[in-house]
């Protein structure tokens, strides 16, 4: 009787495993690889089916399959309203009789309320009232509240003295951009493609390393990362003002080398560099938080919380720490802000015409790195990025990132929302992670008036354009119930069960998109590299 060789552990280790070959295949095939089992119920009939559902994951090393389909919905939707030459259609449906009549109580109790308050009587119950009123008109499907939700503390708009007075125009309603006529009569509309940096923090070499570490300036990195957003945010405000009309964007935050955050923005219509270059020197974000240069409690020094009081309280003296508001109450007139972050006067501007191969090339600059954490983007090659990335790791650590945040105890400032178990140099921010470099925002920006369409509806415009081309009928969901199927269950596939089932789909899917495409060859269809993305 012949026997099978005996094998070493080398030749057996150079064969490939069975279970990783599944899940290469299920990533080949633009399959989720961590797929996600529901349990559908016909409600008529009782029949149950397995369905699996793709996890979604927009990063890479988690799902690539889930992530490019991500990135490539995120570049359909800036590729769509980039050039829009007429206006998106937003008009909210008109309230129903419920949705008013919950609004008139809530105006009721609100007089009532004041009417106490000015008479000087406890307004506690009627509080309790309005904070139920306010869920049910959440509840009825009304979009924001009727009040916010605290005043909001109030900061002189004084300008600073070194930044340049803006001319500001009434913001009209339009949100495309100029036409141009050409010598020749063609008309065309250009839009811009932006990319904004932060400003120097020191010399960096080739590689983003600081030319020399002890100069660098890693608290201002850190603090205008921690800040990135609200900057933005403040620019578009200039922007739009500076050219009367409600400018849209699409924009999307990434690092550069020297680990800071920038950002590429695709403008619905056109201004000039000198312009742009106006609004970015006027620009610029005040942090009014406590000062920060002394360190009060360090080590095994720290604030002790008190059970009875809900405080915290100075280990030796016993003393009650600062609370936010009083902190807040102690910034004076004559003090200056905790940080004023601004933009690089450095900037990048290119006009781009619709369907133009530049395009194309800038759409990918914007969604190049959407699959990945921010810290993953540059990896660490040289000795001098990792220390780099450990320095500016360090400074972010004990950098507050939000008025919540545990590292006031260090300052002798009791966080805003304080609670037990806080301690300074282990908030549990985003922020203060190494992968989010001090970035914890949304990756992309997309105002509200950019395609008209929310990545859901890009999502169903594909999902239909699939289903009209495999010819089948759209799912009534109203026919089914739906159940996520937990480990436990009788019917629960393992991953690697699941894993096979999505394989086997796909190459049936395959075979039936490839036919149908012959079928349809001699038509006009939209992009056909979208066929990845229904399932
Ligand atoms: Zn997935
Ligand atoms: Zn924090």
């Amino acid at each position: 009787m012949v026997t099978a060789a005996r094998t070493t552990r080398a030749e057996r280790m150079a064969m490939p495993l069975a279970r990783h070959v599944v899940k290469d295949l299920a990533a080949e095939h633009g399959a989720c690889v961590r797929p996600v089992q529901l349990r559908r119920t016909e409600i008529d009939t009782g029949h149950v089916e397995q369905v699996l559902i793709p996890c979604g994951h927009t990063l890479a090393s988690v799902c690539p399959s889930c992530a490019e389909r991500a990135r490539i919905l995120r570049a359909a939707q800036c590729r769509e309203g980039w050039h829009l030459d007429r206006e998106p259609v937003i008009d909210p449906d008109p309230a129903t009789e419920e949705q008013r009549a919950r609004v008139t109580d809530r105006a009721t109790a609100q007089a009532g309320r004041d009417t106490l308050a000015n008479e000087g009587l406890d307004t506690g119950e009627l509080d309790e009232a309005i904070g139920e009123l306010d869920q049910q008109i959440t509840d009825a499907g009304l979009r924001g509240t009727v009040l916010p939700a605290r005043p909001r503390r109030h900061r002189s708009p004084q300008r600073r003295q070194d930044a340049a007075p803006l001319p500001r125009r009434t913001v009209n309603a339009r949100t495309v951009g100029k036409t141009y006529t050409a010598p020749d009569g063609k008309t065309f509309r250009p839009s811009l493609f932006v990319t904004l940096t932060c400003p120097s923090y020191g010399r960096v070499g080739e590689d983003g390393a600081p030319a020399d570490p002890e100069v660098y300036d890693y608290t201002r990195a850190a603090r205008d990362a921690l800040h990135f957003a609200a900057l933005f945010d403040r620019f578009i405000q200039n922007l739009r003002r500076y050219t009367g009309y409600d400018l849209q964007y699409f924009a999307a935050i990434e690092p550069q080398r020297r680990l800071a955050p920038h950002i590429h923005l695709a403008l619905r219509g056109t201004i000039s560099r000198h312009e742009l270059r106006e609004v970015i020197a006027a620009t610029y974000h005040q942090v009014w938080w406590p000062p920060t240069e002394t360190v009060k409690y360090d080590g095994g020094h720290l604030p002790v919380w008190d059970e009875h009081t809900g405080t915290y309280l100075d280990p030796g003296t016993g003393e009650v720490l600062p609370t936010w508001d009083q902190a807040l109450d102690g910034i004076g007139d004559g003090d200056e802000p905790l940080h004023v972050a601004r933009f690089g006067t450095r900037f990048d501007a290119q006009g781009v015409l619709a369907g133009s191969p530049d395009a194309s090339r800038c759409i990918g600059y914007l969604t190049k790195y959407l699959t990945k954490q921010l810290g993953d983007c540059h990896r660490a090659a040289t000795d001098g990025q990792a220390a780099h990335a450990t320095r500016l790791a360090d400074t972010l650590r004990y950098e507050p990132c939000s008025p919540t945040c545990a590292n006031w105890l260090r300052y002798g400032i009791q966080p805003k929302n304080v609670r037990p178990g806080l301690h300074p140099g282990a908030c549990k921010g985003k922020a203060h992670r190494r992968e989010y470099l001090g970035y914890a925002g949304r990756r992309v920006l997309v105002s509200r008036k950019w395609s008209g369409k929310t990545l859901a509806d890009h999502r169903a415009d594909r999902k239909a354009w699939l289903t009209g081309m495999l010819g089948l009928p759209a799912t009534d969901l109203s026919r089914y119930s739906w159940e996520p199927v937990k480990p436990g269950d009788p019917d629960h596939m393992p991953n690697g069960q699941r894993l096979l089932h999505v394989v086997a789909d796909r190459q049936k899917w395959h075979a039936a998109l490839t036919n149908a495409r012959a079928r349809a060859s001699s038509e006009t269809s939209p992009n056909l590299s979208a066929a990845g993305t229904a399932a």
